[in-house]
């Protein structure tokens, strides 16, 4: 289940086990604690006559000690800048595609005025 800390906004995903029918909770950011109630109910026995039942323990009362929480990483879309090594080998990988391509413009430029005649416009401006 997703828990939204109610005095930051600090996201955490908490197993639904763990909250059970509610849970104190404590923000790891802030240090604020709140209780946290399913979303969905819990599964009670019908009981028509609203008699209280049983009383529960304090433990599944919700009355645990506060769960330190460790915050949730960093979304998907916020990627780590690529550095060092990795962008010298994508510059290094893009300046030789581009000399490789003018490497064989100039080297097949009689096949190449052949087969598309106005490239030799290109190669009067550059010789
Ligand atoms: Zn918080």
């Amino acid at each position: 289940m997703r828990v939204l800390c109610p005095a930051c906004d600090a996201q955490y995903d908490v197993p639904d086990r763990l909250i059970g029918s509610g849970r104190r909770l404590r923000c790891a950011r802030c240090d604020h604690d709140w209780m946290v109630r399913p979303t969905t109910p819990a599964p009670v026995a019908p009981e028509p006559d609203a008699a209280p039942g049983p009383a529960l323990p304090a433990a599944e009362a919700g009355e645990l000690a506060p769960q330190r929480l460790a915050p949730r990483p960093p979304a998907a879309g916020s990627r780590a800048p690529v550095g060092g090594l990795g962008l010298w080998l994508a510059w290094l990988a893009s300046v030789g595609a581009v000399l490789l391509a003018v490497v064989g413009l100039w080297l097949f430029r009689a096949e190449l005025a052949v087969a598309w005649p106005p490239i030799q416009r290109l190669y009067g401006l550059l010789a």
